[in-house]
């Protein structure tokens, strides 16, 4: 199942409570939000979710990539979280990040 059927799933099930509920405009806005949270929430988890982990393959595939935006910026945990939570967890492939980040960081100070 993709990202965008299962968020589809979580809307098309809570769009009838909301039609259905007949206290006006109150609840309505309380569901709306609660709809946002959930979607934030949702992304959230998708994000670190096994299923869509990177298997070892592609994270070595986008580990060169990876390598040169942490050297350059901090950030790239952010920007490429998926790499991020696959290392966390595999220690042969973050061997190979660490090996990568110490070449090209000695390529740079010469
Ligand atoms: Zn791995």
């Amino acid at each position: 199942m993709t990202i965008w059927n299962q968020i589809k799933n979580l809307f098309s099930r809570s769009k009838p409570a909301a039609q259905e509920s007949s206290r006006g405009m109150a609840l309505e806005a309380t569901q709306t939000t609660l709809t946002q949270d959930m979607m934030v929430e949702l992304m959230h988890r998708l994000e670190i979710t096994t299923e869509n982990a990177y298997c070892c393959d592609e994270v070595f595939a986008l580990l060169d990539e990876y390598v040169e935006l942490v050297a350059d910026d901090e950030e790239a945990r952010q920007l490429m979280p998926l790499v991020k939570n696959h290392l966390d967890m595999c220690p042969d492939c973050r061997d190979e990040y660490e090996v990568l980040l110490h070449v090209l960081k000695t390529a740079e100070s010469e």
